[in-house]
C-alpha cells in the first residue's frame, strides 16, 4: 500500500511522496510525515554484506512508494557515485570504544552530502512524474553545511534554481569560502545579518507567504526546500543507521538481533529523527542519544518536557548545531501526541508566540528511548585532544560533542551496549577549533586558513580532501549580504521579478 504524507499541523489532503518532496513544507506551515512509519520487508540479518546503494534502495522504497524501482535506482546511482572519496561511501571506524559512522566522504565533506546529493535527483524525477512546468526555486537556510551541500547538489541541475541564506558571522571560514565560491548559473548565496534561527524563520515565512507564492508563480517559479524539513532529505538519512547495523553484523561485531545504541550530534533534529525512523523500521536500536552543544535546548526538553527557546543564542565551535528551534522535533511531537494535528499545531503556535511549550506526562513517557546530553566548549575541545592523544584520530567539533556526550553517558550509566556514533564532518572544515584543541595552532598561522590546512595534514596524516584543496584558488562569485527582514526582497531580486 502507498504511503501518503500528511502535514503535522492540519487536515490537508495527504499527498504522495513525490509531491511532498516538491512542496518541501506543507501549505499550513507544518512538516510532511508519512501516514504510517514503514517497516523493512526483509529480515535485518539479510542486510549483512549489502553495499550502501543496495541498502539505500531497500530503505527508500518503503518511504517513497510512488517512485518506480527504475526511478529510485537511477536516483541512487546518480547520487552515490565517485563524488565520494572512498569506495564504500561510509566507512565505519572504531574509535575509543564507539563505532564512528564517517558520513563526511562526499563532495562537501559533511554528512549532509548523503542526503543532498540525492535530493536533486528526487526532485527532477518528481517534477517529471507530476508534470510540473514551473522552475523549482530551492530556498535554503543554512547553519553552514547544508548550504554548500545543497549548492553542490543543485548546481546546473536543469529546471532548478537554488538560493542559500547563511548567517554572515555564524559559519566557519572554510564553510563560507565553500559557499561563496560555488559555480553554477542557477546558484545564489546571501549572507544575512542575523543568526541561523533568523535565516530559518525568514525562509519559513517566505514559504508561507501566499502573495509571494502567487507572485513567483506568475513568473514561472515554484518554491521548494532543501532543508531537513523536506522529507526527501530525511528519508536518505534513515539509510545510515540501517547500513551501520548491517556493517556491524557483517563484521561479526554484533549478533543478529543484538541492540545497539546510537549517538547523534544534533541541531535541527533531522539526523537523530532518521535514527528513530530506522528503529521503527525494525533495526534493533536501544537508546537514541541526542548530543547538543551549549545551545542545549533539546537536552533541557528531554529532561523536563519543556521546550524553551527563550535563552541566549551561543555561537560555538560546532556552528551547525547552533540552533534553538529544532524544526524536525515537530515530527516527533506529532508522533507522541498520537498524530493529533490540532494539538501539534497548538504547541507550535505556542512556540511561535511565547517561545516555549510543554508536553504532558504521558507524552513525555513516549520519549523514553531518547537520552539528552550536552558538551560545553571546553569539554568539546578536551575530548578532541583526549581522543587524539589516545588514538591519533582527529574528530571535528560536532563529532566531538557526540563523543563527549557518549563517553559521559557510558561512564555515568554503565551502559556498555555497542554504540554507533554519527561522525558528521571532516575536521578540515573546522580548522581553528580543531587545531587549537590539540595545541597545534601557532600564532603565526592563526589568520592563514590554508597554512592551517597544511598543519592539520601534517599532524593527522589524513589527506587534504579535494573539497578543501580546490578552495585555495577558487574565485569568490557571491557577494550578496542582506538584513534578516529583507530576505523576500532579495529573493525577488535574484529571480529578477519586479
Ligand atoms: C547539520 C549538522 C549537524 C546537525 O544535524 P541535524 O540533522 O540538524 O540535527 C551536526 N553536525 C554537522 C557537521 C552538521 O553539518
Amino acid at each position: 500500500m502507498d504511503i501518503l504524507y500528511r502535514s503535522t499541523r492540519g487536515h490537508n489532503e495527504p499527498v504522495k511522496a513525490s509531491q511532498a518532496i516538491l512542496q518541501g513544507l506543507a501549505v499550513d506551515g507544518g512538516l510532511f510525515v508519512p501516514d504510517r512509519l514503514p517497516v523493512l520487508d526483509v529480515p535485518v540479518a539479510s542486510l549483512a554484506g549489502k553495499d550502501y546503494r543496495e541498502i539505500a534502495y531497500i530503505v527508500m522504497k518503503q518511504f517513497l512508494t510512488d517512485f518506480t524501482e527504475e526511478e529510485l535506482k537511477a536516483c541512487i546511482a546518480g547520487a552515490y557515485d565517485d563524488k565520494f572519496d572512498t569506495k564504500e561511501l561510509v566507512p565505519v571506524v572504531k574509535v575509543d570504544g564507539a563505532y564512528h559512522l564517517e558520513l563526511f566522504h562526499g563532495a562537501t565533506i559533511a554528512f549532509k552530502d548523503m542526503a543532498l546529493s540525492i535530493l536533486p535527483h528526487f526532485m527532477v524525477t518528481a517534477l517529471k512524474k507530476n508534470h510540473v512546468d514551473k522552475e523549482i526555486v530551492i530556498l535554503t537556510a543554512t547553519s553552514g553545511d547544508t548550504g554548500k551541500a545543497a549548492l553542490a547538489g543543485f548546481a546546473n541541475v536543469p529546471g532548478t534554481r537554488i538560493i542559500v541564506f547563511y548567517p554572515k558571522d555564524g559559519v566557519s571560514k572554510i564553510q563560507e569560502l565553500q559557499m561563496v565560491t560555488q559555480k553554477g548559473d542557477n546558484t545564489a548565496v546571501v549572507g544575512i545579518k542575523g543568526n541561523f534561527d533568523d535565516a530559518q524563520t525568514g525562509v519559513k515565512e517566505i514559504f508561507s507567504d501566499k502573495a509571494m507564492g502567487e507572485k513567483i508563480a506568475s513568473a514561472g517559479f515554484q518554491f521548494s526546500s532543501a532543508n531537513s524539513i523536506n522529507i526527501g532529505r530525511l528519508v536518505p538519512q534513515v539509510v545510515y543507521y540501517v547500513y551501520a547495523y548491517a556493517k556491524l553484523l557483517e563484521r561479526g561485531e554484533i549478533a543478529d538481533g543484538e541492540k545497539i545504541n546510537v549517538v547523534v550530534p544534533t541541531g535541527n533534529f533531522g539526523n537523530i529523527l532518521a535514527a528513530f525512523y530506522a528503529k521503527n523500521m525494525g533495526i534493533p536500536i536501544g537508546k537514541l542519544i541526542c548530543a547538543s552543544n551549549e545551545n542545549k535546548v533539546l537536552f533541557d526538553f528531554f529532561e523536563t518536557g519543556v521546550y524553551d527557546k527563550n535563552r541566549e543564542f551561543k555561537l560555538t565551535s560546532s556552528p551547525s548545531m547552533d540552533i534553538l528551534v529544532s524544526s524536525n522535533l515537530e515530527r516527533l511531537i506529532y508522533k507522541i501526541v498520537g498524530g493529533d494535528a490540532d494539538k501539534c499545531a497548538a504547541l507550535m503556535q505556542a512556540l511561535k508566540t511565547n517561545g516555549k511549550y510543554e508536553i504532558g506526562a504521558s507524552e513525555k513517557a513516549e520519549l523514553s528511548d531518547f537520552v539528552g546530553g550536552y558538551a560545553t566548549e571546553e569539554q568539546t575541545a578536551q575530548r578532541i585532544r583526549e581522543v587524539y592523544e589516545k588514538e591519533g584520530y582527529i574528530m571535528d567539533t560536532h563529532t566531538a560533542v557526540a563523543s563527549y556526550v557518549y563517553d559521559n553517558y557510558r561512564k555515568t550509566t554503565g551502559d556498555n551496549t555497542k554504540t554507533v556514533l554519527a561522525s558528521t564532518a571532516s575536521p578540515y572544515k573546522f580548522l581553528t577549533a580543531v587545531l587549537s584543541a590539540i595545541d597545534e595552532l601557532p600564532a603565526e598561522i592563526a589568520d592563514d586558513e590554508f597554512a592551517k590546512v597544511d598543519k592539520l595534514n601534517a599532524v593527522s596524516h589524513v589527506a587534504v580532501p579535494k573539497a578543501v584543496e580546490e578552495l585555495r584558488s577558487a574565485p569568490v562569485l557571491h557577494k550578496r549580504v542582506c538584513a534578516s527582514d529583507a530576505m523576500a526582497a532579495e529573493v525577488l531580486d535574484i529571480l529578477n521579478i519586479k
